[in-house]
């Protein structure tokens, strides 16, 4: 989608720091990291929030987490934990309408979340 900032990531438009790049996957450190290890998992396709989602996205979401379990690993976050969170919707604090994890990890996460 041309007007999405995630999608403009994607194709280097705008600058990140890539974490990792494969055909379907895409991850990055979030601009405003709220912990040591802070992570956005995204597909390269673009669907806008988790409601958008049809039986055929249900490979590229396992794929999100196993990106996710590979960072937490590559960081060394495998045994001392890490949260996975996916926002849906204004209410629940998504700000970016194209569907992303959030890998988060290296201070104590408080739960329930505010
Ligand atoms: P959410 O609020 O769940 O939609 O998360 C969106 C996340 O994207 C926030 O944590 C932002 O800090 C992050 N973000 C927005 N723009 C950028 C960017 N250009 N590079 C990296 N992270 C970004």
């Amino acid at each position: 989608m041309s007007d999405c900032i995630f999608c403009k990531i994607i194709g280097g438009e705008i600058p990140s720091q890539v974490v990792y790049d494969d055909e379907d996957v895409f991850a990055f450190r979030d601009i405003n990291a709220q912990a040591p290890l802070h992570v956005l998992i995204i597909p390269k396709a673009h669907i806008a929030t988790i409601n958008d989602l049809e039986t055929n996205n249900a490979d590229i979401i396992g794929k999100l987490y196993l990106v996710a379990k590979k960072i937490a690993a590559d960081e060394g976050y495998t045994n001392k934990g890490y949260r996975v969170v996916m926002n849906c919707g204004e209410a629940a604090g998504q700000t970016v309408f194209h569907i992303h994890l959030h890998l988060l990890a290296g201070r104590p996460l408080d739960w329930p979340p505010g």
